[in-house]
């Protein structure tokens, strides 16, 4: 049988012989020094390369699995997880997910494949979901944007209050915390709040406690965590007379019955949407909401869909603005948000797009009748319910016995509550909530036996008539047109025939590594045992997730040369937070907290300068050299200015100039010297897996992207996971968590530092792709992807760099697993663009490289080791023929502003509309290359303009007439 790791890996051997040909290797032996590691050996310094023998052979990871092996392995774990009823809430509820969102959307590679939408002439389809998701989130809320996600309900809470510090003219530094907010989102606050000198008050609001005098912000949990309803708007107005803005945390479902959070004063809203049809997965991936109200759009972290125009002035979608904000703005950002949740976006999107708005209406109408049910219920049977009003959840007052009956009843009822304290249990209803539930959460409270199940559905009488909900919502079309299953199907298809994703072709990104998300390793996410657990359920119900957590841990800790590993953090940009918080722990505990300079060399990713801000730290940048390198000079010169304030540098190996940097070993050497800590920004590991590892090239922290190096899709944005992995000095203080099942982690650590994410495991639902694609490869097949990636991207700048100068290369001439070809000279020459070669690429098929990051004016191509030789040669092929087209324009024959480069992408209405008047053919516009006849993808719109879309911030469902 073919092993896996020779479908993951698409140049098959002979195509790595040609490829090596072209390199000047084919000559090379093979036996001890295969060809392929002769490249790899001119490419990794001789100072970290690793050999084979080492590298595999006292690996700690196991020999690769088969497919059908590895699915069995999965299987045992997951039936080592037990699936209760869960009804803990705090944020996590079960909810049914329509099979024809899960089969069409979760279990579809044209979603789950596809990138973030910074090409958005490509990626109309999931931005009008994404647009769907921002208008559902603002009607809900009554403010009047939201943003496209956020990473999980309690950092939404973290980026409100950094939200209302920039926007609020109080110059207090005190935030004032619901005494009822969540307990996960009281512990972030509490670890982020201390690295900004942010002074948190917790106040019982809904008990009618005082505001301090000064504040910059309020913080009100809507619903309380103990499932009260109260009203807030005198919070909001006491909040705004101290000069602070108002946040609230809020449910959506609650929401289609309950007044919005904007109706009532907030300028802020946050929260999570994964009961619209996400499942809990143990933690995640959901997508966390932000909305605002007007006036604020321009402080929204994170990405905001908007309308524009394309070159035909038709209605087309767009990231606005805040897009690339921390590329732009660096450690001015707003956020350092970067990879979000799109996917699971799209899939809340897609709930309310399939039940609209009367159908959310009886999907809340029905939990908050079984819970006043159940209310009725249980005081019936003399317990105490707490509050008169609530929503879904219900704190019931048992004194000294909350333990023992939460025991009884999970043993005898299989259902989760949760134990709020000694004395006090909650109950939370949810869609998933039947009759029978709710007789035997009875029971254990000393109900009847037997039961008649009456239940008329109407209003609940425990929502109060004040703040019931008037207004009207989600009444755009879009809201109301899919209610058959065929419908549904068809607009979620027509969508999709809108992207470009993975199943498609290739999408060469630098940075962010677009390989094969194998099916295999997709299999297991929707399984219920990983689906459908709680991420506060007890340690005895996930004993094959811990394990699954444990192998990862020990897994990552090997691959990257390090001691311990947190997999809490939800994206690259979390984990870059996490490590340098456990930097500053560091720091603090040794008495260095004037340790706050962290370096920052001028080609950083932008989320490097904005996490390092979010940690407490001042950025200092360090230049580079002609070369790409880190300037030496210039960071030893940086060391000696701050010598005694050095906290850390943070470097990316190797560079995002995609080049292994020879002196990495005297760059981390010189900064220990001078007492500071070693951040590797491990975003590139898929050049250097197997080949050598962070923790011997001197770092003591890192990050890696499983959505990038291991194999968890794209989603379209998200989701990711940002691993932090570190020495054993940094361990304790890695993201700890108020309720993780266990305290320790692989290697016996446990770990102390700041909550990263609103659940102990992060996105815990995905790793079982991580853990299949691991499984699967084995050391042996890991290295050889890695020798892969990097083989193609040497062939590539081979191939084109006759046409397009490769700006950066290493010692001998050779690249990483990524090459910056450098365009500047070409728009010199000829006046074509960056952006013009990126939209023509569209016309042959491709989603474009990276464009002008690191460095502007320039294409950043990442193959990766999953694309084969002949997809290769085809983009190869279309660059060629560009700079041909271009270099015709130069020469004359096509006027400067009446090429197929300057009006790429063209549509097939472009094409037969009206008389062609064009300088070019329409052949010559469509089908430049012969194999696109059997196989055109159309751009759904031309050109977008970029600058009529910031100018006109609109950012919610256009009016229908608007694409007549
Ligand atoms: C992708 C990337 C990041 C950020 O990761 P996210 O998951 O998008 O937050 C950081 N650094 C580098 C070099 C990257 O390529």
């Amino acid at each position: 049988m073919v092993a896996f790791a020779d479908r993951h890996i698409g140049p098959t051997e002979a195509a790595q012989r040609t490829m090596l040909d072209a390199l000047g290797l084919g000559g090379a032996e093979d036996g001890p020094t295969s060809p392929v590691e002769t490249l790899m050996r001119q490419a990794v310094p001789a100072s970290i390369y690793t050999g084979p023998e080492a590298a595999v052979a006292e690996s700690r990871i196991p020999a690769a699995a088969s497919e059908t092996e590895a699915l069995a392995e999965l299987r045992a774990l997951a039936s080592r997880n037990t699936v209760r009823r869960a009804m803990i809430g705090l944020g996590y509820y079960g909810t049914i997910t329509p099979q024809v969102i899960q089969r069409n959307v979760l279990e579809n590679p044209s979603w789950y494949t596809a990138y973030t939408p910074y090409q958005p002439e490509i990626s109309q389809g999931r931005l009008e979901a994404l647009i769907n998701f921002q208008t559902m989130v603002a009607e809900l809320t009554g403010l009047s944007t939201a943003n496209a996600s956020m990473l999980d309900e309690s950092t939404a809470v973290v980026e409100g209050m950094l939200l209302a510090r920039r926007a609020s003219k109080s110059s207090s530094n005190v935030f004032v915390v619901d005494a009822d907010a969540l307990p996960q989102t009281r512990a972030m606050l509490a670890s982020r709040a201390d690295a900004l000198g942010v002074e948190l008050v917790t106040v019982g609001l809904a008990a009618g406690e005082e505001l301090p005098d000064e504040l910059f912000g309020v913080f009100v949990q809507y619903p309380g965590a103990s499932g009260r309803v109260w009203d807030p708007t005198a919070v909001f107005e006491a909040a705004h007379l101290a000069g602070g803005l108002a946040v609230a945390a809020a449910d959506l479902l609650a929401l289609t019955l309950l007044t919005a959070p904007g109706t009532m004063g907030a300028d802020v809203a946050v929260g999570t949407t994964q009961r619209f049809g996400v499942p809990m997965g143990f933690g995640g991936p959901h997508a966390g909401y932000m909305a605002v109200r007007s006036g604020l759009e321009r402080q929204l972290p994170g990405r905001l869909v908007g309308v524009s125009v394309d070159a035909d002035g038709k209605p087309a979608y767009r990231l606005s603005l805040q897009t690339r904000e921390q590329h732009i703005r660096r450690e001015k950002a707003t956020s350092n948000i970067c990879t979000a949740q799109v996917l699971l976006a799209v899939m809340a999107s897609m709930y309310a797009v399939y039940h609209g708005p009367d159908g959310l209406r009886s999907i809340a109408q029905g939990v908050a009748g079984k819970a006043t049910l159940l209310r009725d219920w249980l005081v019936e049977a003399g317990a105490e319910v707490v509050h008169e009003h609530f929503f879904d959840t219900l704190t019931v007052r048992v004194p000294g016995a909350a333990a023992e009956h939460a025991a009884r009843a999970r043993e005898e009822h299989g259902i989760l509550l949760r134990v709020a304290d000694a004395d006090t249990i909650g109950v939370a209803v949810d869609e998933t909530t039947t009759f029978t539930d709710l007789h035997r959460v009875a029971l254990v409270f000393g109900g009847p036996t037997e039961r008649a199940f009456a239940f008329v559905a109407g209003v609940s009488v425990a929502l109060p008539e004040a703040l019931r909900r008037a207004d009207e919502y989600l009444t755009h079309p879009v809201f109301h047109a899919h209610r058959s299953e065929t419908a549904m199907m068809r607009y979620l298809k027509s969508l999709s025939d809108r992207d470009y994703a993975l199943d498609r072709g290739m999408i060469p990104l630098g940075s962010c590594t677009m390989k094969l998300n194998a099916a295999t390793e997709m299999a297991a996410i929707t399984w219920p045992e990983f689906a459908g657990i709680h991420p506060f359920a007890p340690a005895d119900d996930v004993q094959g997730y811990l394990e699954l957590i444990d192998q990862l841990e020990s897994w990552l800790a090997e691959i990257t040369g390090y001691d311990a590993v947190s997999l809490q953090p939800n994206a690259g940009s979390q984990g870059e937070l996490a490590g340098l918080l456990a930097i500053r722990g560091y720091h603090h505990a040794n008495g260095d907290a004037h340790r706050t300079v962290c370096l920052i060399p001028s080609s950083a990713h932008g989320t490097n300068a904005a996490s390092a801000v979010l940690a407490g730290m001042k950025v200092v940048v360090v230049a580079s050299d002609a070369l790409g390198n880190v300037d030496l000079d210039d960071l030893r010169a940086k060391i000696a200015q701050h010598a005694d304030e050095l906290a850390a540098l943070m470097i990316t190996y190797p560079s995002t100039h995609g080049v292994y940097e020879e002196q990495v070993v005297e760059i981390t050497t010189a900064v220990h010297e001078a007492g500071g800590q070693v951040y590797v920004d491990g975003a590139n590991l898929n050049a250097l897996l197997g080949y050598a590892r962070f923790g011997d090239l001197g770092g003591d922290v890192s990050h890696l992207n499983l959505h990038k190096t291991f194999a968890i899709p794209h989603g379209g944005g998200g989701p990711g996971i940002g691993p932090v992995a570190a020495k054993a000095h940094l361990a304790p203080y890695l993201p700890s968590h108020p309720l993780a099942q266990r305290a320790e982690h692989f290697g016996g650590y446990t770990f102390d530092g700041a909550v990263i994410s609103a659940a102990p495991y992060g996105s815990a639902g995905i790793l079982p792709i991580s853990w299949a694609y691991v499984r699967m490869m084995g050391a042996d097949g890991l290295r050889r992807a890695t020798a892969a990636a990097v083989l193609s991207a040497n062939y590539i700048a081979e191939r084109l760099g006759s046409h397009f100068p490769v700006l950066y290369t290493g010692e001998n001439g050779r690249v990483a697993h990524e090459c910056i070809l450098d365009l500047r000279p070409l728009k010199e020459a000829t006046g074509i663009t960056v952006d013009d070669v990126a939209k023509r690429l569209i016309d042959y098929g491709f989603h474009a490289p990276t464009m002008s990051f690191p460095v502007a004016g320039t294409l950043m191509v990442e193959p990766t080791e999953s694309e084969d030789l002949d997809e290769i040669e085809r983009f190869i092929e279309a660059m060629i023929m560009i700079k041909a087209e271009a270099d015709a324009v130069a020469a004359g024959r096509w006027p400067a502003d009446d090429n197929p480069l300057v009006h790429a992408p063209h549509t097939a209405v472009s094409l037969i509309a009206g008389e062609w008047t064009h300088a070019y053919t329409r052949e010559e516009a469509a089908y430049p290359v012969r194999s696109l006849v059997a196989a055109k993808y159309w751009p759904p719109v031309r050109r977008i303009d970029q600058a009529y879309g910031d100018r006109n911030l609109v950012c919610a469902c256009p009016p229908v007439e608007a694409f007549a």
